[in-house]
């Protein structure tokens, strides 16, 4: 009898590691783990969820790990203006995202071509275009429905 590795097992993340050339650590498997359940984590939220697993993991080494992985292709690092770098696991399928301005939450944009492109440059200068990154602006439903409950206006300043 055969067993296929589920991908979010423990013998499918090793593989993906292999696959990629990378030792299995215990660091890198707990690293993608973490951004299993949280896609879109910054570096100190994957560094909270890691130092759950592995106790004593320094913030320096998950950050070390993010580089290794993401320059592996296993990861894909996303940096909206003015927000730490985020990482997650969905790669090479160029989606986009959706940012909320006033929380900070993202949310995945699936792209309609697939892994193509969807937007045409008026001018590409030249250039071959392979993939186009958007991020879009906006407010979360829960940041959405606080504004119009108007239970809250931390940002608002009447002296300036
Ligand atoms: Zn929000
Ligand atoms: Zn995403």
């Amino acid at each position: 009898m055969t067993i296929t590795a589920h991908p979010e097992s423990r013998e499918g993340l090793e593989q993906s590691l292999r696959s990629r050339g990378l030792r299995v650590t215990q660091q890198r498997l707990a690293v993608l783990r973490a951004l299993s359940v949280m896609p879109h984590a910054d570096t100190d939220e994957v560094h909270r969820a890691v130092a759950e697993e592995l106790p004593g993991t320094a913030l320096q080494a998950v950050y070390v790990v993010l580089g290794a992985l993401t320059d592996a292709g296993l990861l894909r690092r996303i940096s909206p203006a003015g927000s730490p770098a985020r990482y997650e696991r969905r790669v090479g399928d160029n989606h986009h995202h959706v940012v909320c301005t006033r929380c900070g939450a993202v949310a995945d944009v699936d792209c309609v071509h697939g892994a193509a492109p969807c937007l045409e440059p008026s001018d590409a200068s030249g250039f071959t275009i392979t993939t186009a990154e958007v991020t879009f602006w906006g407010l979360c439903a829960a940041c959405g429905s606080a504004e119009a409950v108007g239970t809250e206006h931390p940002t608002k300043e009447t002296d300036v």
